[in-house]
């Protein structure tokens, strides 16, 4: 197939050498996929091409979108990743492993029933899902990876309807609680209300059908009193001297969801303010006060509710002013005011580099969102700081991208479904005493993945581990020194074939033995 216009005509940010290697990219993932069909029955190139398109959008980097049309090329065709670094290079090819890798990682049936979490089981759950979350951010190991798996995602979730309905609840849940988490810490306001909402009729259908009625019930007069300010702002700031731009807003359906179930809404849609709300835009900091100052004084504003966000950003980097006021007729209304670069920066998030570098205009922005930003001290915050920090000089930007996070860390299931964290090149040895001291003594035997297996097998990322246990076992053998890598696993069994030892040689010597020592 032709190289799409679409696509040309999206990447007429690239310079042309680089926008001939896409092409090449593209006639590669062309012609592997060229005999394979989406379950939806269309040709499966249309898959790596959305996901292509949506980064574009985002204007990345010419490597992105040439991982991006060959992302499902190493795991589902015969293409080998040598191929793809001697074609495209080294990092290209780093991009493709690790979105190949991150397939993976899979949200497991046993962390949640069908029909919702209960309640009680709910902190468990958070703490599996936060870990599965940097998990995906470890091995991905460039924050690019994650970029290309959640435009990925976003179409897998456009074209979900085609999937079987078991396999489609555990997407749409894995969206809902892992991804579009992730597209939120990254700033990305857009994308995780997208595949949000996606995912919401599938993983919650009976909440979907009860909530969207009773919207529709109470959002016909709400559009029209949007409407009316939005004018009223218009004049308002027109006579100021102050031309904004000013839209609407329908709020999200996933998210108003979780809102109302919060005890200060009590499942009253009467009492959400921001069912449809105002947005305006503008192009300085200071206009965004000045503007907040004028409708203020035009409308009441209800007290408590006005946020400033631009002095005291969110920890994901989202800025903006949010108020609400008694609007026309009395009827409350929310008003967001915000720049232009920080609504890019609420909309795109860390891809907002990107596009930023793209129209040539400082990234300053950046630089103050981060430093001024209110950074929760944890090693997630950080990273992601880290990152972003990076971001504001284009020029370390290849390097600082990969993260030592986690690095060279492996990942694995037990049996239950919880998440280990070892060392690359841990064994079963590893493994059993990272569950517990005793479970590494009383150690027989090994499952992975379902099969039995070895000590000495070095454990795969995502792999899932059972160990046998026997209470007669006798204890560690000397040579699982060597077999484990673990500094965990070399303590314990020290300890426990130094016990051994002296139990074995009080048994041969006699109590005198050890009084010579
Ligand atoms: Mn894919």
């Amino acid at each position: 197939m032709k190289f799409p216009d679409q696509l040309n005509q999206k990447l007429s940010y690239l310079p042309p050498r680089s926008l001939e290697l896409v092409k090449k990219a593209w006639i590669i993932a062309d012609r592997v996929h060229r005999d394979q069909k989406r379950l939806s029955g269309e040709d499966y190139i249309n898959h790596p091409l959305q996901t292509a398109l949506y980064l574009a959008d985002l204007k990345l980097d010419f490597q992105t979108i040439c991982a991006a049309l060959l992302h499902d090329t190493v795991e589902d065709t015969g293409l080998k990743l040598s191929e793809v670094e001697k074609k495209f290079g080294r990092s290209t090819a780093k991009l493709v492993d690790g979105v190949t890798k991150l397939g993976k990682i899979r949200l497991r049936k046993t962390w949640f029933g069908w029909g919702g979490i209960k309640k009680e089981k709910l902190p468990e759950f958070e703490r599996q899902a936060e870990t599965l979350r940097k998990m995906i951010l470890a091995m991905a190991n460039d924050i690019r990876v994650v970029l290309i798996k959640l435009a990925d995602r976003r179409h897998n979730m456009l074209t979900l309807a085609d999937v079987p309905a078991p396999k489609r609840e555990r997407i749409a849940r894995e969206t809902l609680d892992i991804y579009a988490p992730l597209a939120h810490r990254l700033g990305m306001g857009e994308l995780k209300g997208e595949i949000e909402d996606l995912a919401f009729p599938y993983a919650y259908p009976q909440e979907y059908q009860k909530l969207t009625q009773q919207v529709k019930e109470v959002s016909r007069s709400r559009e029209r009193i949007a409407e009316e300010a939005r004018r009223d702002i218009l004049k308002l700031l027109a006579k100021g001297k102050i031309f904004v731009l000013v839209h609407g807003r329908a709020k999200h359906w996933y998210s108003l969801w979780l809102k109302l179930q919060k005890p200060k809404y009590d499942n009253d849609i009467t009492r959400i303010h921001d069912l449809v709300a105002i947005r305006v835009i503008t192009d300085s900091v200071e206009k965004c006060y000045q503007i907040l100052g004028m409708i203020h004084s035009k409308w009441k504003p209800l007290p408590g509710r006005f946020k400033d966000y631009i002095a005291a950003p969110k920890p994901n980097g989202y800025q903006s002013l949010h108020t609400e006021v008694f609007g026309p007729g009395g009827a409350i209304i929310e008003i967001q005011i915000r720049t232009e670069k920080m609504h890019e920066q609420a909309e795109f998030g860390i891809a907002a580099h990107w596009f930023r570098s793209q129209h040539k205009t400082s990234s300053q922005y950046l630089e103050d969102r981060v430093i001024k930003a209110p950074l929760k001290e944890t090693l997630w915050v950080k990273e992601l700081a880290k990152w972003q920090r990076a971001l504001k000089d284009p020029t370390e930007l290849r390097q600082s991208l990969t993260t030592d996070f986690f690095k060279d860390r492996i990942f694995v299931y037990t049996p239950k479904g919880d998440v280990l964290n070892l060392p690359s090149g841990s064994t079963p040895i590893d493994f059993a005493y990272a569950v517990h001291s005793e479970v590494g003594e009383k150690m027989v035997g090994v499952k992975i993945n379902g099969s039995m297996a070895n000590f000495s097998d070095r454990l795969q990322n995502g792999a899932v581990v059972e160990i046998l246990t026997n209470k007669k076992s006798a204890g560690p053998k000397s040579d699982w020194l060597e077999l484990s890598v673990s500094n965990t696993a070399h303590y314990h069994i020290r300890r426990q074939l130094r016990r051994n030892r002296l139990i074995s040689n009080f048994l041969h010597f006699g109590p005198k033995y050890k009084n010579k020592n």
